[in-house]
């Protein structure tokens, strides 16, 4: 029996352990994918830390790009672009599986429909298994939505597509119209870097940009950002910080989680403003809102999980028109193997660069 090399996360502080996991006969409408590269998101790197819960042994990698390596019995032949799909196509799916059918899904919502599957998320179990992206193989469970890519995008570009790429895609779909409008991005890491390019390329009048690493804001200037503003990293300096020259946006993206800038980015709105909140994967500590500025400017505040599946067809277009303009590829920092996958997170924590990526050994 032909079997997965796997990295299997057995919970905090334990390192994760190699495992050759048989790879089960495909059921109907599913795909067999040989994993290409997975790139760690920082939702990965906070399971690992223990700062949230997931059920475990679990596999790890939810950004993930493979090749078809083997269709099951029914599954479609033709990915969400009407594209004919056949073994050896470069594929990205969204990180869900879901009833297409279902409210949730008819709502514009499918990533939290109630029977959702969720790679990079399941526990190892038995007749459930080969989920996640720090493994050799992914099995596609029915209705995954599958997109065949552009040969030309390299491949640690075609790995942040199916969450960082979406995501800010989400993130800009419920922030209403961009064009003309003010943007200011909180956080100028993977999503915040993405976020100055789209918002740019989407016609926004001016990009601005925050974070507490000035190096991370002159690279924001490279995919976008116009004006940038170091913040503190000294908690004592921050209730003084004078957020005032971003006064007069039009649009907040928050991507830190952090609430000080959650609180903060919400008073540089202007009248008719909306913050989209994307950053707060992990429990904070209550956040204040000034109500009565909230109704008597008109201000919107919008949260977003994962994102729907038009968002990851948008995303993906995104990738594929841009990914020669801005210098996607140089965010991956992608030197390891899946031997090395233990290093690899390491490397991520200590590092903190905006993505490490693990080969899984095809390419
Ligand atoms: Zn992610």
């Amino acid at each position: 029996m032909a079997v997965a090399k796997t990295a299997v996360f057995l919970g905090v502080n334990r390192p994760l352990e190699l495992v050759d996991i048989p790879i089960p006969p495909l059921q109907s409408r599913q795909f067999l994918i040989r994993n290409e590269l997975t790139t760690l998101c920082r939702s990965d790197l906070t399971t690992y830390c223990g700062k949230r819960i997931e059920p475990t042994p679990t596999i790890l990698g939810h950004e993930i790009v493979g090749r078809i390596a083997a269709f099951g019995p029914d599954t479609p032949r033709f990915d969400l672009r009407g594209t004919e799909l056949r073994v050896g196509d470069r594929v990205t799916w969204a990180i869900f599986a879901s009833d297409p059918t279902s409210d949730m899904a008819h709502r514009g919502m499918p990533q939290k429909a109630p029977d959702r599957f969720k790679y990079g998320h399941e526990r190892i179990s038995e007749g459930n298994t080969l989920h996640g992206g720090l493994s050799e193989y992914t099995i596609l469970r029915a209705h995954t939505p599958i997109l065949k890519i552009d040969e030309r995008v390299p491949v640690q570009v075609a790995a942040i597509m199916n969450c960082a790429v979406a995501t800010v895609t989400g993130a800009l779909r419920i922030a209403g119209e961009i064009r003309g409008r003010r943007v200011l991005v909180s956080g100028a890491g993977m999503l915040g870097v993405l976020a100055c390019a789209m918002a740019r390329q989407f016609g926004a009048s001016h990009v601005s940009a925050i974070d507490v690493q000035s190096d991370r804001l002159a690279i924001a200037k490279e995919f976008g950002a116009e004006s940038t503003l170091t913040i503190p990293t000294k908690d004592e300096l921050l209730p003084s910080f004078d957020l005032s020259p971003m006064h007069g946006t039009d649009v907040v993206l928050e991507m830190s989680g952090v609430p000080w800038s959650m609180e903060k980015t919400l008073e540089t709105l202007g009248i008719g403003g909306t913050a989209v909140w994307i950053g707060a994967i992990h429990p904070t500590r209550p956040v204040a809102v000034d109500a009565e500025k909230v109704l008597r400017n008109l201000l919107s505040i919008r949260g977003l999980h994962n994102y729907n599946t038009e968002d990851f067809c948008k995303a993906v277009e995104f990738i594929e028109s841009h990914h020669t303009l801005y210098s996607f590829r140089d965010l991956v920092h992608a030197p390891f193997t899946l031997d090395q996958v233990n290093e690899a997170f390491d490397y991520a924590i200590k590092m903190n660069p905006y993505r490490v990526g693990v080969h899984l050994g095809i390419e």
